[in-house]
């Protein structure tokens, strides 16, 4: 999948867009003629996409807001609804780390966190913007896994277990709106340069990873009204689906 879709007149909404791989998948859908809809905390971030987006014709909503603030997360659907009364595209993508460690040695509140962000508020995102995807002639969400939901990796405990329930997640939900034309997918990124990869690998030479332009290009087209699959994982380093399947 490379070709880059038509959005035109779509509204799209991305998590975690005042960086990283969030920041270029908005950069991006608002090149292919999206209406952006960024969420992340960090005002500067967002603004310099807002500066960068409009400098090149398009159009943004900016939405600061922590993920933790789940009736914040339920206020965005109530927005939607009443501006424009669908939702084209959701990009699940704001996510955290937490911390590299025996699982034995996570403290509660860091464990907590990992699931509050990558997991609860994902659901919650789902929960408010449902109603609005499936009111959507070709809504499309996008969740954003990491290979770590199917690795068996020591010391990547917290983080491996929220991205394997966020895919289970989408799953259920993709097979819950089959029948629709909603299309739901799980994506992973691989390895990118971006700061949360930096805190999870310090010793890696950041120059040896894509930059996460290249990667926000390849899971576009997942957004594309003539995308097909649903409840599968876009693997971004094979460029291809797969299904789900457990470590051999
Ligand atoms: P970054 O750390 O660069 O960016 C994370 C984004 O999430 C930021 O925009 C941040 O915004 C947002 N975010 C984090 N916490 C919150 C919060 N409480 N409320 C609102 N927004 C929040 O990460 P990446 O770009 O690397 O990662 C993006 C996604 O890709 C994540 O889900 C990650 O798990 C996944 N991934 C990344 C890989 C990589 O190698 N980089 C590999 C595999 C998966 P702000 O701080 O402004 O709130």
């Amino acid at each position: 999948m490379t070709e880059k879709p038509d959005l035109s007149g779509r509204i799209a909404l991305v998590t975690g867009a005042s960086r990283g791989i969030g920041y270029f998948i908005a950069k991006e859908l608002a090149a292919a003629g999206a209406h952006v809809i960024a969420v992340a905390r960090t005002v500067g971030g967002l603004e310099e996409l807002d500066d960068e987006i409009k400098a090149a014709g398009g159009e943004t909503t900016l939405v600061p807001l922590d993920l933790k603030d789940m009736a914040g997360i339920d206020r965005i659907g109530g927005a939607i609804h009443e501006r424009w009364g669908k939702l084209d595209i959701m990009i699940a993508n704001a996510g955290i780390l937490g911390v590299i460690s025996p699982i034995g040695h996570v403290e509660a509140k860091t464990f907590e966190k990992v699931m509050e962000i990558n997991v609860t508020a994902t659901w919650r995102l789902i929960r408010s913007l449902d109603p609005l995807l499936r009111a959507s002639d070709a809504g499309r969400a996008v969740i954003m896994s990491s290979g770590a939901a199917h690795s068996a990796k020591a010391f990547w405990g917290p983080y491996a277990a929220s991205k394997a329930a966020v895919e289970a997640l989408a799953r259920s939900w993709a097979d819950e709106t089959k029948n629709m034309p909603l299309r739901v997918n799980s994506v992973n990124p691989g390895a990118t340069r971006t700061a949360m990869r930096a805190q999870a690998m310090p010793g890696e030479d950041p120059d040896t990873l894509p930059h996460p332009s290249e990667v926000a290009a390849k899971i576009v087209p997942l957004a594309s009204p003539e995308l097909t699959e649903t409840g599968l994982i876009f693997d971004v380093p094979k460029n291809r689906f797969t299904r789900y399947r457990m470590p051999e």
